[in-house]
Formats: structure tokens, sequence, C-alpha cells
């Protein structure tokens, strides 16, 4: 799977990016729910700041495939 692109078929909205560059009236695409102490909203991510998520998403998961090749092994 790559990493979602505005105009992709995606539902993509007008909106502003939850993540790191907090940018508004961009292109942004919903990417799930998000829970603090007291409260639970709706999160959204642009095309820049979801590759960057994605990237961090994969290299954890590599992260923990080798810590289990390591327990394992
Ligand atoms: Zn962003």
């Amino acid at each position: 799977m790559s990493t979602p692109r505005a105009g992709d078929g995606n539902d993509w909205v007008a909106g502003r990016c939850w993540l790191y560059c907090r940018r508004e009236g961009i292109p942004v695409l919903w990417i799930g729910p998000v829970h603090v102490t007291d409260a639970t909203g709706h999160m959204y991510g642009c095309e820049t700041c979801i590759a960057e998520l994605r990237h961090m998403v994969h290299a954890d998961l590599v992260r923990k495939d080798q810590g289990a090749l390591q327990v394992g092994g």
C-alpha cells in the first residue's frame, strides 16, 4: 500500500492538519479517532504528514520484528 495522495480517490477534505505541520485549508484525510484523557476526536492529516507518520509506523513494525527475532533467536 502506498502513501495516500490528494486526488487518489480517498475521502480528502479541505481542513486542518492535526499532525506536524498544523496547516489549515489544505487537503486532509481522516486518519482515525484520537483519544485523550477526557475526550475523543477525529484526526486528520495532510499528505506530507501522513507520509511521515506512515514512515514511523513502518519503522516501529520493523523494530518490533527485529526485537521478536532477538527474543526468539
Ligand atoms: Zn500536515
